[in-house]
């Protein structure tokens, strides 16, 4: 037997037809960038969240890249976040010219524990990005209250975590803003890379959209206003020169990207996502088999909190002898991954920020010791019993 850790065909094929025919409508529409399918999918998201607004935006890393700077955080800033996570979560910190501060994580939850978040808190400190790993969202009660008391914004970074809840609320819904991402592997995924923004804040939604279009036209004046808290009237329209085609779009107020999401791709996330809950429910149907089928054998099984319902982006094992173990498993056609081999406090590009082996315990014990194995949907109950069996021996 032979089975990959996500079986993007077998997703394919079962709404083959669907996709076939949206992705033909865009192409012969010559519609590609913005149009009916983007603003569409952007609705249908923000409904399925339960959010206000939802900007698309090119990827999940531009997604947390746009948000920091739609709430303002830039060079001199400090924002905190989980040094057991994807490098994308602090990446997009420094990419503001702000300064990742790491926090360790619980052992049981992989979850950036909120117990050591205080004490990481200075004067520079601006925002907590919480990630929900693997799908299970952190522990945003006790977050949502350190922000508050130390008026720090959340950003979510909810990449692995689309239809993922907390206490019956949904992943998205528990910051100011959130991001996710839609990279082929992730549950929700397009055919190359795309992202969103979500928030209930007008402010933000208003210069996360102005941002993703260079901080030009109306949009870009009225996000330009909100950052530098000026009141004045939006020019709606340039007197004079009505030569240019809508003069007001190569007006330009913010330094800002070109990062949108295709036409193509909100045509094929228009698809999936009404299957989204499915597959996270089947993935939850393969989890519990797993559980209860490792439960008594030398790995430690993932612990899910009582309040969530995780959407198991990944399912993931610890154990002792973990070369061996995905060795022995590659041998029998068994794809694993390691989820996540260095905690970014350790990584080569963040030397100089200070850190050292023996800061975080946690993370730096479950980097040596955790690995993935196949959970996607589409998964037989016969190649499930067949990981079973290899991995018991
Ligand atoms: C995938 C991922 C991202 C980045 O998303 P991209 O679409 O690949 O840019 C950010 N954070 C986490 C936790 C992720 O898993």
């Amino acid at each position: 037997m032979n089975i990959p850790l996500i079986d993007l065909k077998a997703q394919y094929k079962s709404i083959a037809e669907d996709l076939d025919r949206v992705t033909k409508e865009v192409l012969s529409s010559a519609n590609y960038i913005m149009g009916k399918n983007v603003i569409e999918f952007e609705r249908e998201f923000a409904e399925y969240i339960g959010v206000k607004h939802a900007i698309s935006v090119a990827n999940g890393t531009d997604a947390l890249v746009i948000a920091l700077k739609s709430l303002g955080i830039g060079n001199g800033d400090e924002v905190i976040t989980s040094t057991f996570t994807y490098f994308a979560s602090a990446e997009a910190i420094s990419a503001v010219g702000a300064t990742p501060v790491f926090v360790d994580v619980e052992k049981e939850t992989f979850n950036i524990d909120p117990t050591k978040i205080e004490e990481k808190i200075t004067n520079k400190t601006k925002a907590i990005i919480p990630v929900h790993i693997f799908g299970q969202c952190a522990k945003m009660d006790e977050i949502n209250e350190i922000a508050k008391k130390h008026n720090l914004k959340i950003v979510e970074d909810a990449a692995q975590a689309s239809g993922s809840k907390y206490k019956g609320k949904m992943a998205g819904t528990l910051g100011d803003a959130a991001c996710f991402s839609f990279f082929p592997t992730k549950n929700l995924s397009c055919a190359g890379d795309g992202g969103m923004i979500v928030t209930n804040d007008d402010n933000i939604a208003t210069i996360a959209k102005a941002l993703r279009t260079h901080g030009s036209g109306e949009t870009g004046q009225k996000a330009y206003n909100l950052l530098n808290n000026i009141n004045d009237e939006i020019e709606t329209s340039k007197d004079g020169d009505d030569t240019v085609y809508n003069a007001l779009k190569y007006y330009n107020y913010l330094i800002g990207f070109n990062s949108r999401l295709d036409a193509i791709q909100a045509a094929i996330l228009r698809v999936k996502l009404p299957h989204l809950d499915d597959w996270n429910s089947r993935r939850r149907e393969v989890a519990k088999i797993y559980n209860e089928k490792l439960k008594d054998s030398n790995v430690v099984v993932p612990t899910v909190d009582e309040e969530n319902e995780t959407i198991y982006h990944q399912y993931v094992l610890q154990c002792e002898n973990r070369e061996d173990m995905i060795n022995k498993l590659k041998e029998n056609g068994i794809a694993t991954g390691v989820y996540y081999p260095v905690p970014l406090h350790l990584q080569k590009v963040y030397k100089d920020l200070g850190y050292k082996e023996g800061d975080m315990p946690v993370a730096e014990y479950l980097s040596h010791r955790t690995f993935a194995i196949p959970v996607y949907p589409e998964l037989t109950e016969n190649e499930i019993n067949y990981i079973v069996e290899n991995i018991k021996a």
